[in-house]
């Protein structure tokens, strides 16, 4: 374990698995208290505070769904009422509901928007009273290359991460002179459950796309997220940074 966080708190959404899952194993690695927070996935969450403690880490869950306004708040508060700070928020938690335009239903985009973009906006805005008066924090937001290019099946994800980096440089000007940096983050393609559910085809076609000719891994994209909340980026604000082999370029 490294001590490059130690005595930082850090909250990281949709951490039971994949992209979340590698980000928060890397923040306790690097000496960071984690809070876990998930949708269902309970026993996937409890894998990863047992891997985390298991290290020497400390790690707690906090179940909740990151659409809900009231429910994140209360999520906060339980973090910084067991830890006394909160030094670094990860917006990672992200869900997709592909369709065609032509089928694409009201759920189907609401869904999408709830959770990815005003998710994003619930989290952000339980911490920022705390991170100004702080006068220091971190947060990162999980955009995706699909917000900078679009897709065809996902007009409501690109309008979501799109949006989310909208709100990042918005975020990012307001709160910069307290010494809170907000930065997005747009990985490619990276292998896990979500892109495990798209079919053979698909993927043939996106690995056409990517010059560094392999999928990425969530590591890749922890790596990005570790130099962003670290001391080092503290002059890094209101940037995109791309984790996806040179897909968007
Ligand atoms: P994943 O493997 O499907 O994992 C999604 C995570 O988000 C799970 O931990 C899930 O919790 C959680 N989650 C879903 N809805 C939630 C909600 N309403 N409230 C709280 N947590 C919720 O996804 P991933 O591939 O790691 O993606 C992580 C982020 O990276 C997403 O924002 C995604 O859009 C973005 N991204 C992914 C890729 C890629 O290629 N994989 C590319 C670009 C961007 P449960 O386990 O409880 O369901």
């Amino acid at each position: 374990m490294s001590s490059k966080l130690s005595g930082k708190v850090a909250f990281v959404t949709g951490a039971s698995r994949g992209i979340g899952r590698a980000i928060a194993l890397r923040l306790a690695a690097d000496g960071a208290k984690v809070a876990l927070n998930f949708s269902s996935n309970v026993s996937k969450a409890e894998e990863v505070k047992a891997q985390i403690e298991a290290a020497g880490g400390a790690a707690m869950l906090v179940q909740g769904d990151v659409a809900k306004f009231e429910v994140v708040a209360e999520l906060i508060k339980k973090v910084v009422g067991a830890w006394g700070r909160l030094d670094i928020l990860i917006n990672n938690a992200g869900i997709t509901r592909d369709n065609l335009l032509i089928k694409m239903t009201e759920d189907d985009f609401d869904r999408v928007i709830s959770t990815n973009l005003k998710g994003v906006f619930n989290c952000t805005k339980a911490v920022t009273r705390l991170m100004m008066k702080q006068r220091g924090g971190r947060i990162v937001n999980m955009s995706s290359v699909v917000g900078l290019k679009g897709n065809i099946s996902q007009a409501n994800y690109a309008a979501a991460k799109a949006g989310i980096i909208g709100f990042t440089k918005s975020a990012a000007r307001e709160l910069a002179s307290r010494g809170v940096t907000v930065n997005a983050v747009t990985p490619g393609f990276i292998n896990t459950d979500m892109t495990a559910a798209l079919s053979e085809k698909v993927k043939e076609v996106m690995m056409q796309e990517i010059p560094a000719g392999r999928m990425g891994t969530p590591e890749d994209v922890a790596n990005a997220v570790a130099f962003l909340v670290s001391d080092e980026a503290a002059y890094i604000t209101g940037q995109v940074l791309s984790v996806d082999g040179g897909m968007v370029m």
